[in-house]
């Protein structure tokens, strides 16, 4: 739905079937013809497996017996569901920010909440302020929501490979895995492009699982590269959520014989907010076993410093959008000092993403930052380009250190 179109079709569910009676007889009033409603959200989910997208506003109820409004609003995106939400509820307003807040960190297009009950205004308002800025997770140049599940199911998804090196000796330390699309015309399409849309879709948490084993078997390959070669992966919130995570992955490093002291788990601090105590109990034990913990993107997530206190992480990684432009903006500059002081302060490793030009690359060198990452020193490359991209470095590095 175009932002600026009105709905055509809305969804409501609510538990009670008199509220669900007037919201229904509401929206026919203000004009709003094809409505359908539910007293269970999973009959709701069953209709919306049907229509596909045909639907363009749900509304939904939050306190329901059987499925709640929380869980029903995972399923949508699970689903992949693309319209627009509207939240109602008789909680008190804390619990409906929660709710709204988590929805929009799910990726779903919240154009809002309203307290029982709704008067007629107040529908007519959250239906005309259909805010499209709301759904800023998804970057602007993403490829369309049904080219992602095409992909999916085509197996055009692959790994990787994005290379990291010591600003220092120009030494390579490793790689984060990604996740690529082999785009039959496109190429390579980076994950920087991919990885939002994927986690909008909620598909993210099969697939680190799934590629984990030949990651790890690549990267066995390539320690020759550098002395303390390492090899990044991104978790998702389900694999902090699975108590059984490190078990599974010790074994999987096990089986390729890849040393635990080079995993390096990076985690978003968004995707560490669904349980915290199962997500503490999963990440101590990782790093009990000495695999490597950092912090994603640091500086972009909620209670950064929360995290750092909370969580036994020895790696920081500064999130591209404070490193790159660094050398031109002197707010940027000071956060990225800040944070690297802090990261030293708590002796942890510092990495930059984000490095893509020389600025930012003779920036980050200046603060002794320790190692980069970024198109400057190679964009996510397929498994098999990597051993030339690392000769190519050898000899670029040599030219910048003259
Ligand atoms: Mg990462």
């Amino acid at each position: 739905m175009e932002p600026s179109a009105r709905p055509r079709k809305i969804l409501v569910v609510d538990d009670e079937p008199f509220v669900l009676k007037v919201l229904v007889r509401q929206l026919t009033a203000l004009g709003y013809e094809d409505v359908l409603s539910y007293e269970h959200a999973q009959d709701a989910l069953a209709v919306l497996e049907r229509e596909d997208h045909d639907v363009d506003v749900v509304f939904t109820d939050l306190q329901m017996p059987g499925m709640d409004g929380v869980e029903f609003l995972r399923q949508l995106v699970q689903r992949g569901y693309d319209g627009q939400v509207v939240l109602v509820s008789g909680e008190d307003a804390r619990v409906l920010n929660s709710a709204e807040k988590l929805a929009y960190s799910r990726g779903l297009r919240v154009l809002g909440s309203l307290a029982k009950p709704a008067t007629r205004e107040q529908l007519q308002q959250r239906l005309h302020g259909a805010a499209p800025a709301m759904c800023a997770s998804v970057p602007q140049d993403a490829y369309p929501p049904e080219a992602l599940r095409n992909a999916i199911a085509a197996g055009q998804l692959v790994t990787c490979y994005q290379p990291q090196v010591a600003f220092a000796t120009g030494e390579v330390t490793g790689v984060e895995a990604l996740i690529g699309w082999q785009h039959p015309r496109d190429g390579l399409v980076p994950a920087d492009r991919l990885l939002n849309g994927l986690q909008y879709y909620g598909v993210l948490n099969d697939l680190t699982r799934s590629m984990l084993p030949s990651t790890l078997e690549q990267a066995r390959q390539w320690q020759h590269l550098g002395d303390d070669f390492r090899v990044g992966i991104n978790l998702s919130m389900d694999d902090l959520a699975a108590l059984d995570f490190p078990d599974f992955i010790v074994e999987a490093a096990a089986r390729a014989q890849f040393p635990l002291s080079r995993l390096v788990l990076e985690i978003n601090e968004t995707r560490m907010t669904r349980d915290r105590l199962v997500s503490l109990d999963v990440l101590t034990r990782l790093r009990l076993k000495r695999i490597s913990l950092l912090i994603d993107d640091f500086g972009t997530g909620q209670s950064s410093l929360a995290h750092l206190r909370d969580v036994p992480f020895d790696e920081l990684k500064l999130d591209g959008s404070f490193v790159h432009g660094a050398s031109r903006d002197a707010s940027l500059n000071a956060i990225v000092k800040a944070s690297l002081l802090l990261a030293r302060q708590l002796n942890m490793r510092t990495i930059a993403q984000g490095i893509d030009d020389l600025e930012d690359w003779n920036v980050l060198r200046e603060l002794s930052c320790e190692v980069a990452q970024g198109k400057f020193v190679g964009a996510p490359m397929s498994a098999e380009a990597l051993p030339q991209w690392a000769r190519t470095w050898a000899a670029r590095y040599a030219a910048l250190a003259r």
